[in-house]
């Protein structure tokens, strides 16, 4: 690796952390990655090879174990760290909130301390427009006040938010890059890597697309009540590949540009509903959600959708994938894998034209 970037990817084989290790091989750069594989597979980073013809390098490895981590950095030559790893099922999060603060907290600073050691001192962040709670204003522009935040995974977002700010603070060569996310969805259009939720989803377009397979009977929309267009919550879907290509902006404006806080909101500055994403999902892919209303979900603000403009300007990035896109990838991504990335998916094949047949 002498001479040449390498960028280390926490967290790099789970559903952004495996975009964007697509990304960062496309664009040239070394990868290693470091995950313990507590919410993903490395079957995942083989499909990353697969997709770019590039090889990276794996650690099976936790954050919270130093000596495991140190060693990753003696062997490698790390240049800038892209930190994904974390724990991020918001609900889990209220019921084992020692387990989200020590994983998520204790494992960024046990990183932060080995950067240091090795002199290295650049970090992107994986934050959330959580961070926002309940905007008072949308489109929400990275200057909007900072919100309630409503459980201990969003907690963890905002604490790390600050304490890598502080660490700045004392070092003011140690450059940071807060990305807020607003919601991921979509697939590599491959459909080769995707998101692969354990258990049953959480999030809206995994269960969409499980009851499109037939895994699920039906989708409970969460409130119709919302003072929003249709009743329905509204959020900020973008593709997972867009935000991936984000991060390798982010990665550049850092390393010209060093020294710096930079906080920057990734998404597409449209504001879907529910309903709308149900009506985009069944068009694009000629069929039927079946969906009931249910009660507002606890925590759930009723709009928050981005004002990306900052990010277009001083990254140069936007989204270039619409709904339509976002749609149909997740759901070519779940019926090419019913069963996330384990082996009894191998009797299916993806076309080169997306459609997907049995062998
Ligand atoms: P993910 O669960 O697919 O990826 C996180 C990865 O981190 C997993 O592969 C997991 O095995 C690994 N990990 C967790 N704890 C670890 C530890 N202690 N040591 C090593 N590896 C560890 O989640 P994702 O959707 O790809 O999210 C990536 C990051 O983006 C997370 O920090 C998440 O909180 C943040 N984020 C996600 C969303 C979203 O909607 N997906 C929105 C905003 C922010
Ligand atoms: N949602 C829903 N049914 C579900 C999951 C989610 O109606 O089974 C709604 C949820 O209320 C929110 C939107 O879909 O308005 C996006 O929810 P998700 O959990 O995907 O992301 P969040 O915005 O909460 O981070």
């Amino acid at each position: 690796y002498g001479g040449i970037i390498a960028i280390l990817v926490t967290g790099g084989a789970g559903y952004i952390g495996s975009h964007t290790c697509v990304e960062l091989l496309n664009a040239g750069y070394e990868v290693v990655v470091v995950d313990n594989l507590v919410n993903s597979s490395k079957e995942s980073l083989k499909r990353v090879e697969e997709i770019t013809g590039k090889s990276l390098r794996f650690y099976e490895v936790d954050l919270l174990n130093r000596k495991a981590l140190t060693n990753v950095f003696k062997e490698n030559n790390i240049d800038a760290v892209i930190h994904f790893a974390g724990l991020k099922a918001v609900g889990e999060s209220v019921y084992k909130p020692l387990e989200y603060y020590h994983n998520n907290i204790t494992g960024t600073l046990i990183l932060c301390e080995v950067m240091r050691e090795f002199g290295v001192e650049k970090i992107v962040f994986s934050s959330s427009a959580t961070v926002y709670g309940d905007p008072k204003v949308v489109p929400i522009t990275e200057d909007a006040p900072l919100g309630v935040i409503t459980n201990p995974y969003g907690r963890t977002k905002g604490m790390l938010e600050q304490i890598l700010t502080d660490l700045h603070t004392a070092n003011e060569k140690f450059s940071v890059m807060l990305l807020r996310y607003f919601n991921p969805i979509g697939a590599h259009e491959s459909g080769r890597i995707g998101e692969n939720p354990k258990g049953i989803p959480n999030n809206l377009l995994p269960y969409i697309t499980q009851v499109a397979v037939g895994k699920l009977v039906c989708l409970g929309v969460f409130g119709n009540d919302y003072d929003t267009k249709d009743g329905t919550c509204v959020r900020d879907y973008i593709h997972v590949v867009d935000l991936a290509k984000g991060h390798v902006k982010a990665l550049e404006k850092m390393m010209r540009d060093p020294g710096k806080v930079d906080i920057y909101n990734l998404g597409t500055g449209i504001g879907y509903s529910v309903l709308d994403v149900i009506n985009a999902f069944e068009k694009v892919n000629d069929l039927k959600i079946n969906y009931v209303f249910k009660d507002r979900r606890a925590g759930d603000v009723p709009a928050c959708y981005a004002d990306p403009s900052l990010a277009l300007k001083e990254l140069g990035w936007k989204a270039e994938k619409n709904i339509e896109d976002m749609c149909r990838d997740s759901f070519r991504w779940q019926k090419a894998n019913p069963n996330g990335f384990e082996e009894e998916n191998s009797d299916i094949v993806v076309r080169k034209d997306g459609s997907v047949i049995k062998k």
